[in-house]
C-alpha cells in the first residue's frame, strides 16, 4: 500500500481503561494523521455550557414525562423554553441527568455525540470516550453507514489494573492551573504547585474505590462494545500504555509500529 493511502485516515477510535495512558497516544495520532480529538467529556461540557449561557433558571423536572419515562417531545420543550435551538435542547437533556447525579442514558449520549460529530462532517476525528457501551457501538456503526463515513481502526491502550491503581491514587493536581504531579515520579515540592505555589490536591475521582469502580465499568460495558466493533470488521490495534522509558519518541514508535503491522498484513 502506498504511503499516501495509508495516511489518509477517516476516523480512529482510541479506547482503554480510565488511567491507561490514552492522551499521549491520542497526541501522536493527531499529529501523524492531522486529526482532531472528539472527546465525550468535552462534548458534555460544551452542551452544558450552551444551556447554562441561555440562562434558564427554573426546575428541569417539568421536562420529564414520568409516565412514559422519557423527556416530553422536543416541540414541547421548545415551547417551555421559549426557544427551539436544538443545541440548547440537547444541553437541557444533558443537564437534567448531570444535576440529578444520574447515569446518562445511551440515547442522550448518542444524540450529543451525533450532533458534535455531524459538525465535523463525520470525519477526521479521534473518538475518545465513545462508544463506551454496546448500544453506543451499535448506534455509532449505523450512523457511520448512514453517513457513508468509516472507522479505520481502533487503538486499544493496554495497561494493568494494578499499575493504573497505583498510578492514579498517587496523582495530585494543582487546583489553580491543573498541572499534574505524582507522589513518587513527580513529587510536588513541599506539596505545592511549582508554578502557582498553592497546595496540590487529590481529585475526588482518584480514590482507590472510585478507580476500581471505573475499571469494573470498563470491563462490563466498554469491552463488549469493542468486541462488537471488532466482530463487525473494524481492526483493533493494541498498544502498551506503559513503557519502560517514557519519552514521546518511544510513545510514537510503540503506536506507529503496531499500525504499520496492520497495513503489512492486509
Ligand atoms: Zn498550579
Amino acid at each position: 500500500m502506498p504511503q499516501d493511502t495509508r495516511r489518509n485516515i477517516t476516523n480512529i477510535i482510541v479506547t482503554g481503561k480510565s488511567g491507561a495512558g490514552k492522551q499521549p497516544r491520542i497526541d501522536v495520532l493527531k499529529e501523524e494523521y492531522t486529526l482532531e480529538q472528539l472527546s465525550t467529556g468535552d462534548i458534555f461540557r460544551r452542551y452544558l455550557r450552551i444551556f447554562n449561557e441561555y440562562g434558564y433558571k427554573k426546575s428541569l423536572t417539568d421536562f420529564w414525562d414520568t409516565e412514559k419515562n422519557t423527556f416530553i417531545s422536543d416541540e414541547k420543550i421548545a415551547r417551555k423554553l421559549s426557544n427551539n435551538d436544538k443545541d440548547i435542547i440537547l444541553g437541557l437533556k444533558a443537564k437534567y441527568f448531570v444535576d440529578k447525579g444520574l447515569f446518562v442514558p445511551d440515547s442522550i449520549t448518542n444524540a450529543l455525540f451525533e450532533a458534535a460529530f455531524s459538525e465535523k462532517k463525520y470525519q477526521k476525528q479521534i473518538l475518545d470516550g465513545y462508544p463506551r457501551t454496546l448500544d453506543q457501538a451499535i448506534y455509532l456503526l449505523d450512523l457511520i453507514k448512514k453517513q457513508c463515513s468509516s472507522i479505520d481502526f481502533i487503538v486499544l491502550v493496554d495497561n494493568s489494573d494494578d499499575r493504573i491503581i497505583s498510578r492514579t491514587v498517587q496523582r495530585r493536581i494543582c487546583p489553580n492551573c491543573g498541572k499534574v504531579y505524582h507522589l513518587t515520579y513527580k513529587p510536588p515540592k513541599d506539596g505545592k504547585c511549582e508554578i502557582c505555589q498553592v497546595d496540590v490536591i487529590q481529585r475526588s475521582d482518584d480514590t482507590e474505590e472510585k478507580i476500581k469502580s471505573r475499571l469494573n465499568e470498563y470491563q462490563e460495558k466498554a469491552v463488549p462494545a469493542i468486541n462488537y466493533l471488532k466482530e463487525q470488521g473494524i481492526p483493533v490495534i493494541t498498544v502498551p500504555g506503559h513503557l519502560e522509558s517514557f519519552t514521546m519518541e518511544n510513545v510514537r514508535k510503540s503506536v506507529m509500529d503496531e499500525i504499520e503491522k496492520l497495513y503489512v498484513t492486509t
